[in-house]
């Protein structure tokens, strides 16, 4: 082929390629299912990996076919790093970045449709907006808004000047958006972006709330300011997720309820996970885990309870069954190969 039939060929195929890319919204692939769905949430890889190591992650698992994949939001951290003169200067390090540009090489790669968390913390309100606009120029139009975690240094959540303290005012952000509302309120005849909207929710109780009512009205406050749906806090006791949601349903919540679901695959996370997630494990599940002795005998025990999570959750109708892979991915295509 000479350059010109090359070129020729090219602007013939690459359009076609990119209108095979055909995006939903989460929201639209629940409406349109006719069976529970799947999706994934993965890290963005540690800086200096090389986005490699993601696909062979992604690999065994988008065989499942998921509706959607989720790609988390790491903020920024201060270190102290020893210089020469034995002083201390502070760094800032991002250790896993690129959660957007991640979004849009898998939907190139895959052709599934992405979820790009984007938190509150470290961020003020002109880089979201920055952030946003690049979203919707990669044709991602799916957004999961958090508040993100207190930094390392900090007791407490604290914003960025001039940022979010809660999700509520970053998805308020989002809303303006898709309303044609920039920030500069100048701006004429703006385009509008479309982004579906997800939020967290916690069948266990946000950690820092201080009863389960005034959560839940919390997170009704940020369904009735536009979030499309819910997805959860991982929990490993199906009733627990039940009653959330009928406690939703009850206070008029209307949206879609995605479980948030991961196995435990060691023995220290008979602590890690309470300590860090705020979560419970049932004691049949912690005996069984007190039991093994090595941590592939937790593994086994760990698949084997997710799988009957998953299988419960699925015969109850739940419209999507939400797995956090975090870098074990045979575990989860063990079981959802099981599940289909
Ligand atoms: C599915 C899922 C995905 C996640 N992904 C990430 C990620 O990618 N990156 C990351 O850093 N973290 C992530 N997290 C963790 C999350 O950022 C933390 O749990 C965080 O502490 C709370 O986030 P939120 O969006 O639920 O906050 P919010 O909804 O803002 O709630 C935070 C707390 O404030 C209370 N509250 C809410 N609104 C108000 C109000 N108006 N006035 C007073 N109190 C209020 C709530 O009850 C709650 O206790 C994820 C969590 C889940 C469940």
């Amino acid at each position: 082929m000479t350059h010109k039939e090359i070129l020729i060929c090219g602007n013939i195929l690459i359009p076609f390629i990119f209108a095979l890319l055909i995006t939903m919204k989460v929201i639209e692939h629940i409406q349109q299912a006719k069976d529970t769905l799947i999706s994934f949430e993965i890290l963005p890889p540690v800086k200096g990996r090389g986005i490699q190591s993601l696909f062979g992650l992604l690999d065994p698992l988008v065989a499942f076919k998921p509706a959607f994949i989720n790609v988390t939001y790491h903020r920024s951290e201060h270190i102290f790093k020893k210089k020469d003169d034995g002083t201390f200067e502070k760094v800032i390090i991002r250790k896993r970045p690129g959660t957007e540009s991640i979004c849009a090489a898998i939907m190139n790669k895959y052709n599934v449709d992405t979820v790009p968390h984007l938190i509150c913390g470290g961020f003020d309100i002109n880089e979201t907006e920055d952030a946003l606009i690049n979203l919707n120029y990669l044709g991602i139009d799916n957004v999961l808004v958090l508040r993100g975690d207190a930094a390392k240094n900090e007791t407490a959540f604290e914003s960025e000047p001039g940022g979010h303290l809660y999700a509520i005012d970053l998805l308020r952000q989002v809303s303006n958006l898709n309303a044609g509302v920039y920030l500069e309120e100048d701006l004429k005849n703006t385009s509008k972006t479309k982004f579906c909207i997800g939020v967290a929710g916690y069948p266990e109780k946000h950690f820092e709330a201080p009863n389960m009512e005034t959560d839940l009205r919390y997170l009704k406050q940020k369904v009735d300011a536009g979030a499309d749906y819910i997805i959860t806090q991982m929990f490993f006791d199906n009733k627990k997720f039940y009653a959330f949601v009928e406690a939703c349903r009850n206070i008029g919540i209307t949206v879609p309820i995605i479980p948030g679901l991961k196995p435990v695959y060691t023995k220290k996370q008979l602590t890690v996970l309470p300590k860090t997630f705020h979560i419970d494990l049932p004691t049949d599940l912690s005996n069984e885990m007190i039991r093994c002795k090595t941590d592939e005998e937790v593994e086994i025990v760990g698949a084997e309870w997710l799988l009957e999570q998953s299988r419960d959750l699925k015969k109850s109708g739940v419209p999507v069954l939400h797995y956090y892979t975090l870098g074990r991915p045979q575990i989860i295509a063990g079981v959802v190969e099981k599940l289909v």
